[in-house]
């Protein structure tokens, strides 16, 4: 999937913003497994630490202090924890979440949440075929609904309206992430090869509209089956078929949803990744938050946070053409897989008495 053409780099510079509570211990615990990457594939990160999120704001007044934004901005890539503190709130009462900034003011419009059943973690439903389970769900990030987040109006105490807005631009470029995407994965042996557009096109023009630049975007990779399902159907067929899907493609409500949905079929939160992809820039984190009722006693799983730095890896890779952080992304993927298949790893969340180093320990073993 790397391109022969490629710029690779003496050394990738990463910022890590760990954030808050198990934010914090997953990030921790991923950090020696980059460490024994860089050593078994030639490659090298610089891997700095910057201060965001709830406790940072609780003690300094600054959630994202602008240095911290500045080196996430000039970095290769961002890896980030988690962030935010159910009792920590800005004077407006409203939750303390950079996470949220930095995707606005780095313009990640793609929001990657893949849903892979992974050997030897209990699956959530009972028919095999979940053993089967291999999609990639595409988050429209900076528009639709969300595009009235602080603009929505209520009149007279009576009324409330928030709007939703589809641009030609918004939904073109996510709909062609999801089709290179696609044919990524396509590249990498993947048979059954589509991308899906989940809307509501039946009942909202503005669905309908995305759906007609979907089709546009579409009719120029026609090698990647096109497919369209209403969102509705899409919550129904995520439970009784996920794996009749490949990449999916929403708008930004819709994908909130849709993607705890997803990270669902992958377990827990603690084994959910995600990545926040621009043309410019990446965050990649785990989808869970800082988890306060746990933090602080070994207990989080940091397998999301493993999984999300292999997605770093490999979306550095084909950025910069370097086939060895590719490698090094299939490596870690399949030691995560390893340490579950063979090694009989349970995490607390998923009933079993393996904490956080025991889990980074049985991924290391394996890389
Ligand atoms: P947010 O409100 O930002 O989503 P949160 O931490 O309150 O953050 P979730 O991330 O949805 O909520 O997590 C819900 C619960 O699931 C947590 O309170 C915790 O008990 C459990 N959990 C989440 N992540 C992990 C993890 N990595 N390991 C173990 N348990 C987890």
């Amino acid at each position: 999937m790397t391109n022969s053409s490629g710029n690779t780099k003496p050394v990738y510079q990463i910022a890590v913003l760990a954030g808050d509570g198990i934010g914090v211990e997953v990030v921790d615990a991923t950090l020696p497994l980059l460490e024994r990457l860089q050593a078994l594939h030639g490659f090298s990160l610089q891997l700095d630490s910057h201060p965001a999120g709830a406790l940072h704001y609780r003690d300094t007044g600054q959630s994202l202090p602008e240095a911290s934004f500045a080196a996430a901005r000039a970095a290769d890539a961002i890896l980030l924890g988690a962030m935010g503190w159910p009792e920590i709130r800005y004077p407006d009462g409203t939750e303390i979440g950079p996470q949220l900034e930095l995707r606005v003011r780095l313009d990640l419009y793609a929001g990657v949440r893949p849903a892979r059943a992974i050997p030897g973690v209990p699956s959530v439903l009972s028919d095999a075929r979940a053993g089967q389970i291999d999609l990639v769900l595409v988050r429209e990030s900076t528009e639709g609904l969300f595009a009235s987040r602080e603009t929505g109006t209520v009149e007279n105490d009576s009324i409330a309206r928030d709007t939703m807005v589809i641009t030609r631009e918004g939904s073109r470029r996510v709909h062609e992430f999801a089709f290179r995407l696609a044919e990524r994965r396509r590249a990498r042996g993947r048979s059954a090869n589509s991308v899906t557009c989940v809307d509501k096109a039946n009942v909202f023009r503005s669905m309908a509209f995305f759906r007609k630049v979907f089709d546009e975007v579409a009719s120029t990779h026609p090698d990647v089956e096109a497919r369209r399902h209403y969102v509705d159907a899409t919550a129904l067929d995520l439970m009784r078929k996920p794996w009749s899907f490949d990449v999916m493609v929403t708008e930004n409500m819709f994908g909130d949803i849709l993607s705890d949905q997803a990270a669902a079929l992958m377990g827990g939160m603690g084994m959910a990744p995600s990545g926040d992809i621009g043309d410019d820039h990446g965050l990649f984190q785990p989808c869970h938050g800082s988890a306060p009722d746990i933090a602080g006693q070994g207990k989080a799983n940091p397998t999301a946070c493993f999984l999300s730095a292999a997605m770093m890896l490999d979306w550095l890779a084909e950025r910069h053409g370097d086939q060895r952080l590719a490698d090094a992304a299939a490596r870690l993927e399949a030691a995560v897989d390893a340490a579950y298949a063979d090694g009989g790893l349970r995490p607390f969340e998923l009933g079993g008495a393996d904490g956080t180093v025991a889990i980074r320990d049985a991924v290391l073993a394996r890389l």
